[in-house]
C-alpha cells in the first residue's frame, strides 16, 4: 500500500510541488507553521529515523542539502529551522521519512 507522500509524488493526490529529482521531491506543507513550511521527502520509503539504514545515508544527506537549497531560494537568509519527527512522542503523523523546512518568522527554542 503506498504511504500518503507515495500518492503525491504519483499525482494521485494534490500538492503544490516546489522541487523534485530521482531521489526525492518537495511540497508546501497543508497546514503550514511558519510563512515556508516545505517537506522535503524522499521517494523510496523510510518510515522514520529509527528504520533508517546504513545504506541510506545518501539519500538522508541528500534531503538536508535539498533542503539547504530550497532556504537559499527563498531567502532564509536570517536562518531557518530543518525537524523530522521521529515516532508519536515526537508528533510524527506521516509514516514516511521527511524533513520539515520552517522558515520566515522567528522561531522558539526549545520547541514544544
Ligand atoms: P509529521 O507530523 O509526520 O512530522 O508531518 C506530517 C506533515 O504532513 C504535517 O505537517 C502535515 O500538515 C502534512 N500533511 C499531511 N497531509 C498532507 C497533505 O495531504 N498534503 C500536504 N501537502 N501536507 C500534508
Amino acid at each position: 500500500m503506498k504511504t500518503l507522500f507515495q500518492k503525491i509524488a504519483d499525482r494521485e493526490i494534490p500538492s503544490k510541488m516546489v522541487y523534485e529529482d530521482e531521489i526525492c521531491f518537495a511540497i508546501e506543507d497543508i497546514n503550514p507553521q511558519a510563512p515556508t513550511h516545505i517537506l522535503v521527502i524522499p521517494k523510496r520509503v523510510i518510515s522514520r529515523l529509527s528504520a533508517a539504514m546504513d545504506s541510506d545515508a545518501g539519500t538522508l544527506g541528500h534531503l538536508l542539502t535539498v533542503a539547504g537549497k530550497i532556504a537559499a531560494e527563498r531567502g532564509l537568509s536570517g536562518g531557518f529551522r530543518t525537524v523530522i519527527n521521529s515516532g508519536p512522542d515526537a508528533g510524527e503523523t506521516v509514516p514516511h521519512l521527511h524533513v520539515h523546512l520552517i522558515g520566515g518568522r522567528k522561531l522558539a527554542w526549545p520547541p514544544g
